[in-house]
């Protein structure tokens, strides 16, 4: 199956209540290792790209040809989105023109109205090529306070404002951090979540930092609107805990274990793990096939 649009997966799982996972990728392992489980779990998945990840994999030509390459060799049949993570304006112009499926474009840090402006600019260019859109509204509060449990939190009526634009889906922080939470880390706000759904209506939420968030918090979020979820740090730590185990276990160092495809092997079955998991979590297992299911019920009224 080709690249596909964010679009119709997270207006599925939007109306289904589950979440699809959008998993980072830095390599072919990576790259094999969601794909390959996302096959098996006929889920539908997001490749993520940041920006810095795009640079050290040679550019998001070189990308787009790895993750074509592979639709078409690994025989993947679920719909599969890459998309660039926190893209700048000009990534993701560079994005578009190399073949993504769909962009993030992080105004958050900027005012506003240049947040806003910008924005429009790319509805308009993705609406023509059928790329989805993810927007981010930027935090108010958080460290400036001095309060860095809280996480940050976005104000609703700016969510509204960029959410009518037309994107596809929204960033909005709830109390989220990226990376590793802090252990003095209060929890989503429920509160703000609920306040930006009630604004921005159908709009697919997405779910950033996804990793470290308790399973409960991560259910409760799906219910009120999250649709994406966002998972970078866990299969790094997934991928670092393998391989580190494999070369203390002195296997690197016996036979042929230094052989690239084994020394690599048990990050990858990790990273597989690691997504398994997440997905299972998200609710997003069996619903590429459900959707097949579904169609002769439906045909019947
Ligand atoms: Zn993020």
């Amino acid at each position: 199956m080709a690249l596909v649009s964010a679009k119709d997966m997270l207006n599925k799982a939007r109306d289904g209540k589950y979440a699809v996972g959008q998993f980072n990728i830095n390599n072919l392992e990576w790259t094999k290792a969601i794909l390959l489980t996302a096959q098996e779990l006929q889920s539908p998945v997001i490749l993520g790209v940041s920006e810095g990840a795009g640079k050290y994999m040679c550019g998001y030509k070189t990308i787009v040809g790895m993750v074509k390459g592979m639709l078409e060799e690994l025989n993947i049949t679920v719909p599969v989105a890459l998309h660039l993570d926190h893209g700048s304006y000009d990534g993701a112009k560079a994005c578009i023109n190399a073949g993504f499926s769909s962009i993030m474009f992080d105004g958050s840090h900027l005012p506003f109205d240049e947040n806003l402006e910008k924005t429009t600019k790319l509805v308009n260019t993705c609406e023509v090529l059928g790329i989805s859109l993810e927007a981010e509204v930027g935090a108010i509060g958080g460290e400036e306070d001095g309060v860095v449990g809280k996480g940050e939190c976005a104000d609703p009526d700016e969510c509204k404002q960029i959410a009518d634009l037309g994107v596809t889906m929204l960033a909005a922080g709830i109390g989220n951090i990226h990376g590793k939470y802090p252990e003095n880390w209060e929890g989503l706000s429920f509160e703000t979540l609920a306040a930006i759904k009630e604004k921005t209506g159908d709009m697919p939420l997405v779910l950033h930092g996804g990793t470290g968030i308790p399973a409960d918090q991560i259910k409760k979020a799906i219910s009120l609107g999250v649709a994406k979820i966002n998972v970078n740090t866990e299969c790094q730590l997934a991928f670092q805990e393998a391989t580190r185990a494999y070369i203390e276990a002195g296997k690197d160092q016996q036979g042929k274990g230094f052989d690239p495809r084994k020394l690599l092997a048990p990050g990858f079955e990790n990273i597989k793990a690691t997504v398994k998991e997440k997905m299972e979590l998200f609710g997003s297992v069996g619903t590429v096939s459900y959707t097949h299911l579904t169609h002769p019920t439906t045909s019947r009224v």
